[in-house]
């Protein structure tokens, strides 16, 4: 273990308009503390809004290809190992059918770590929010930033700190010496404090060798209560994700975002009230692990918390898509259940 050495580099820009709109600074320059109630920001700095200005224009020229549509892109919707698993591969008896297939061009059974991309107009053109950039997350980008002309990241919602979900923080380098200044992160202070082991140079700045180019990230401690990102209001889902660990779901619109999930606080529920699309962990197909959801209690969960629409994420190798879609999209004539499983790259426009 590496311990937080606590000093940092300067921040590249001024922090005066921090100040204005009632953030506080905290522990570092680069943590910055949410205050818990009524507050409300989109990182308008004027010494960095020129050159975020000029990303936006051309991103909205992007954009206008596809309309101001909002919209979430799945970049990732499979568990930790990644489908398919290297070791079905390499097994003689070549028994995993869903491994095998995920090999294959545009299988909808390749999948990489979870994490999406919510897509929205700001003020300032098109506004991409990632939520996770786990330890595939170079991976995914590969695959959908060019064939969907995505180029910047407007900030990065952590659902907990898992290498899933936080592995891929040191790839975001490209992003911010490249693209943009830096990249907001939105973090609970139980995952920051895990962060300053996991990925201690990108927040103690001054560990790093003179020259060396690292990930330039703003780091924004927040709390199981809404916050605003870019305009856009954030309402943490706190869950469950084995016996006391919480991880953390997302409400934006009428959309709720739970990938990592072993059982749902009462508390919780009414927060999931009137969803229109609800993602959810399902890990397999016959039962629930002790972090995950398996298929049978998500769908318990889908038949309580009543959304319009579900998509089911984070699917390990024994959940074959085609198969398993079959099976769900029966549940629509004998429930009214409208559920499917995601898959990587998969594009579902919202309104927010
Ligand atoms: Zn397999
Ligand atoms: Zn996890």
């Amino acid at each position: 273990m590496v311990a937080f050495l606590g000093t940092i580099r300067p921040v590249p820009y001024s922090l005066r308009s921090f100040a204005n709109q009632r953030l506080q600074l905290s522990l570092s320059r680069f943590l910055i503390s949410v205050p818990r109630h009524g507050f409300s920001f989109s990182f308008p700095k004027r010494s960095i809004q020129a050159s975020l200005h000029s990303e936006s224009a051309r991103n909205s020229t992007v954009a206008a290809s596809t309309g101001e549509q909002s919209e979430i892109i799945f970049m990732g919707t499979g568990t930790s190992e990644g489908i398919p698993r290297l070791s079905c591969l390499t097994d003689p008896s070549q028994k995993c059918s869903v491994c095998r297939k995920a090999t294959e061009p545009g299988s909808k059974n390749r999948r990489l770590n979870t994490s999406i991309l919510v897509r929205f107009p700001g003020s300032a053109g098109m506004r991409n929010v990632l939520i996770d950039a786990g330890k595939f997350f170079y991976h995914s980008a590969l695959r959908w930033f060019p064939t969907y002309g995505l180029r910047t990241i407007d900030a990065v919602i952590i659902t907990h700190s898992h290498a899933d979900a936080i592995g891929g923080l040191d790839d975001l380098r490209d992003w911010t010496n490249n693209v943009q200044p830096f990249i907001p992160i939105y973090v609970a202070k139980r995952d920051f404090e895990v962060m300053k082991m996991t990925h201690y140079y990108l927040i103690d700045t001054s560990v790093v060798v003179p020259g060396a180019a690292v990930s330039s990230l703003l780091f924004n401690i927040i709390h199981e209560e809404p916050f605003i990102v870019h305009d856009l209001k954030i309402t943490p889902l706190p869950v469950w994700h084995g016996q006391g660990y919480r991880s953390l779901g997302y409400r934006f619109g009428d959309v709720c975002y739970i990938s990592d999930v072993s059982d749902i606080p009462e508390e919780t529920y009414p927060l999931l009230k009137d969803c229109e699309l609800l993602i959810l962990d399902a890990l397999r197909p016959d039962r629930s692990s002790s972090t995950h959801f398996g298929l049978p209690r998500a769908l318990d969960e889908v038949r309580k918390i009543q959304p319009k629409r579900t998509l089911f994420t984070g699917m390990m190798h024994l959940m074959d898509h085609e198969e398993v879609n079959e099976y769900l999209l029966k549940l629509k004539g004998t429930e009214g259940l409208d559920v499917q499983l995601s898959y990587d790259g998969l594009r579902v426009p919202i309104n927010l």
